[in-house]
């Protein structure tokens, strides 16, 4: 049997995979990240991604789950955690 594969069609390695979690004092969300999401995310959607968190292993800080999203490291979403790519960000 003969797999078709497209390189271009690979997603991109994840070197982390990262629990998100519903902090009781969730971490400030930045303003410029929930911009990058309108147009994507709904209100609601957005409201409840602010309560959500991850703990960030490339920035070595727990941050808001609308920053991890608009990240360029985002791979996607997966049961709860997120596949993240794990290079180096300018430290925000
Ligand atoms: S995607 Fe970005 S914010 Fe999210 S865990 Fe990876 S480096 Fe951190």
């Amino acid at each position: 049997m003969l797999e078709e594969k497209s390189m271009s069609e690979e997603p991109p390695p994840t070197k982390y995979v990262v629990e998100i979690v519903v902090p009781e004092k969730p971490p400030p969300t930045p303003k410029q990240f929930v911009q990058d999401l309108k147009g994507v995310a709904g209100g609601k959607q957005i409201a409840r991604m602010k309560k959500e968190a991850v703990a960030c292993p490339v920035l070595n800080k727990t941050v808001s789950f609308v920053q991890c999203f608009a990240c360029p490291n985002f791979i996607r979403r997966v049961k709860g955690r997120v596949d993240c790519r794990g290079l180096p960000l300018p430290s925000a």
